[in-house]
């Protein structure tokens, strides 16, 4: 399939200070589009100027939450090149998502053409200043006109890219946790391996009662104990717990992160042991108390490594690591983000290069 490509008349001004930038709330100058239906399969596709969209408000997203996503970043590196981290990952990751909502499928090499090509086009606008990135945002999602509740016909897949600062301003800072009881984000044999935005829906009240209380991020549990850790918030977690490294199993409720899939890699290749089981609040609680835990971060494109600085749970409260960065989540943010910014050699392939104009 031909991309047509259609340049704006109208280019919008790069962000001064990148490093106000925040994340996802600025946009570059073109996305990329196209469009599904059973006669034609996937047609249309093109690389437009960005701008509003109509959709028939009867379109079965708005209504039944047919819609997945992915997230990854460009970098640029010392040399001016630019550069994306394992991007057939998501390209895969997006087909699993989009079978179980049951999306059409679509051919991950011809979507990441597509999204090489965009980011070739936009190029510019991937920001120099450290730490600062190129977010890119496919998204897929049912545009049927139809509240009847039938198998999806129709559907458009678009990319946008949206030029963020680092994560994290003040540096590594660690994030104070609370573990959730009630509110459950995925169970078994429902969409929580699948990035899908029905799944932050389910998330908000347990976020925005955390955010009340003043903590950064949720800890979910699992949905039919309330006893096995699962993720925080948007990123996977692990502990070092006596010098191993423990991280939940991917049971289906959690989200297989690529950046958790290259950490296991990294810390294997140093020596750690790794270990990917259930692990229950109480054994967390235990190894809090007992002084056993020795690190724990949550892992995820948009802030890499983001170590953990406190626990609660119920009534109880304990902090890692004297609220400290420990040296293995400092040491696996260094090699990401060196082999993410093109600062430390890639042994495994993971770098993608985006051709220069
Ligand atoms: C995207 C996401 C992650 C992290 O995945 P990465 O591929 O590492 O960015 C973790 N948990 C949830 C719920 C997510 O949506």
């Amino acid at each position: 399939m031909e991309i047509r490509i259609r340049k704006t008349q109208h280019p919008q001004p790069k962000p001064e200070d990148p490093r106000k930038l925040g994340f996802g709330t600025v946009f570059t100058d073109h996305m990329f589009t196209m469009d599904y239906d059973p006669q034609q399969g996937w047609h249309d596709a093109a690389i437009v100027p960005l701008e509003e969209i109509a959709i028939h408000p009867g379109a079965a997203v708005f209504h039944y939450g047919a819609e997945v996503f992915e997230g990854l970043k460009a970098y640029r590196t010392d040399d001016g090149s630019v550069q994306l981290f394992r991007p057939a990952d998501n390209m895969q990751r997006m087909r699993n998502s989009a079978e179980r909502i049951q999306l059409p499928d679509f051919d991950p090499d011809f979507l990441l053409k597509a999204l090489l090509r965009l980011v070739e086009l936009d190029q510019d606008w991937v920001p120099t200043t450290p730490g600062a990135s190129l977010y890119i945002r496919p998204v897929e999602f049912c545009t049927d006109i139809d509240l009847g509740l039938h198998a999806i016909s129709r559907a458009r897949m678009m990319i946008l890219l949206s030029p963020v600062g680092s994560y994290l301003s003040g540096g590594l800072k660690p994030v104070n946790i609370l573990i959730e009881d009630t509110d459950v984000r995925a169970v078994r044999g429902g969409t929580g391996y699948a990035k899908c935005g029905g799944n932050y829906a389910a998330a908000n009240r347990a976020a925005a009662k955390a955010e009340r209380r003043g903590f950064d991020q949720v800890l979910w549990l699992d949905g039919v104990h309330r006893q096995y850790i699962e993720e925080v918030g948007g990123m996977n977690v692990m502990f070092k717990i006596k010098g191993k490294i423990v991280t939940p199993a991917l049971t289906g409720s959690v989200l297989p992160g690529i950046t958790r899939r290259s950490c296991i890699q990294l810390l294997r290749d140093k020596g750690y042991e790794v270990e990917e089981r259930l692990i229950s609040v109480d054994e967390v609680m235990a190894s809090l108390e007992s002084g056993t835990m020795e690190e724990a971060w949550g892992c995820g494109t948009a802030a890499v490594i983001s170590p953990i600085g406190s626990f609660a749970y119920q009534d109880r409260q304990f902090t890692v690591n004297n609220r400290e960065i420990g040296p293995c989540a400092q040491d696996l943010y260094d090699t990401l983000t060196g082999i993410q910014w093109g600062r430390r050699t890639d042994p495994y392939g993971w770098i993608v290069k985006v051709p220069k104009p």
